[in-house]
């Protein structure tokens, strides 16, 4: 009811736009953008999730080409459940470099969705491919619309927007959340679009974490346990935030939220402009 609420606020006042989230592994994007992927999708954007690499190193007891298999089917599920495309980069899980070769891969999966928008990771996270995912989104911005880089796919006329997801590694510089967005309404259908990557949230994630204990024995109560994961505290800094853009008073009910910072190196975004991006926050 409130996601049917929130879809028919946005109609009639939103330009439909483009939208890319690029992660390191089959489940990143979920994680940091899922929620905000739903509501867009949702009033009228396009979103395409990638991973960057194939996860075949994600699992304790499985890998190589049949882990990646099995995590490429589980990222086309969460993609239906989310109601985005989904497309896996066949790269190494655990040995992604910076390299100029993975640079044009990220070029040209930019180029081919037209993207207005790029949301990807900030290069300061303590996993290697988190943080080179970042650098080569970072690399990617501004030459996607160079001709004679990859020439086989047609440059961007525009640079996009490009924003990094939240993450709370402090140094060099903590993140700064430029705008928030309320998820509490669709949280429990991005809960069930995370719960596709059955073999990271209720497999590998609990037992690389020491927590492989708590997960429930009775498969029907592993979405609801999976909620109550995760859950996070909201800073002051996120509700000051988020009162910012939806009004005051919001910040009194979000439960679940997720933030977005700009980066430097695209097209700079008026507040107008983050209104068209985010339309669930309202005029
Ligand atoms: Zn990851």
């Amino acid at each position: 009811m409130m996601v049917f609420t929130l879809a028919a606020q946005g109609q009639g006042n939103t330009t439909p736009l483009r939208i890319i989230m690029i992660g390191a592994h089959p489940d990143d994007c979920d994680i940091d953008g899922g929620g905000t992927a739903i509501l867009m999708a949702s009033m009228g954007h396009a979103v395409k999730f990638v991973s960057v690499t194939n996860g075949d190193a994600g699992h304790q007891s499985q890998g190589g080409g049949a882990l990646a298999k099995r995590r490429m089917a589980e990222a086309k599920e969460a993609g239906k459940r989310f109601g985005v495309t989904y497309d896996v980069l066949d790269n190494h899980d655990g040995e992604l470099m910076p390299s100029l070769d993975v640079r044009l891969q990220v070029i040209r999966k930019i180029r081919e969705w037209k993207a207005d928008v790029v949301i990807a990771p900030r290069p300061n996270d303590y996993h290697p491919d988190h943080r080179y995912t970042g650098v080569l989104v970072q690399d990617a911005a501004y030459m996607v619309t160079v001709p004679n880089v990859a020439p086989d796919v047609a440059p961007l006329v525009k640079n996009p927007v490009f924003l990094y997801f939240q993450d709370g590694f402090q140094r060099p510089n903590p993140f700064r959340p430029d705008i928030v967005v309320d998820i509490t309404p669709v949280i429990d259908k991005k809960i069930h679009a995370m719960a596709a990557h059955e073999s990271q949230f209720f497999e590998w994630l609990p037992w690389i974490g020491g927590y492989a204990g708590e997960v429930p024995k009775d498969k029907s109560l592993w979405e609801p346990w999976l909620k109550k994961k995760m859950e996070r505290e909201i800073t002051e800094d996120l509700k000051k935030t988020l009162d910012k853009w939806y009004g005051s008073g919001r910040s009194a009910s979000a439960r679940f939220v997720e933030a977005f910072e700009v980066c430097e190196y695209g097209k700079q975004p008026s507040a107008d402009d983050m209104r068209n991006i985010f339309p669930m926050v309202g005029k």
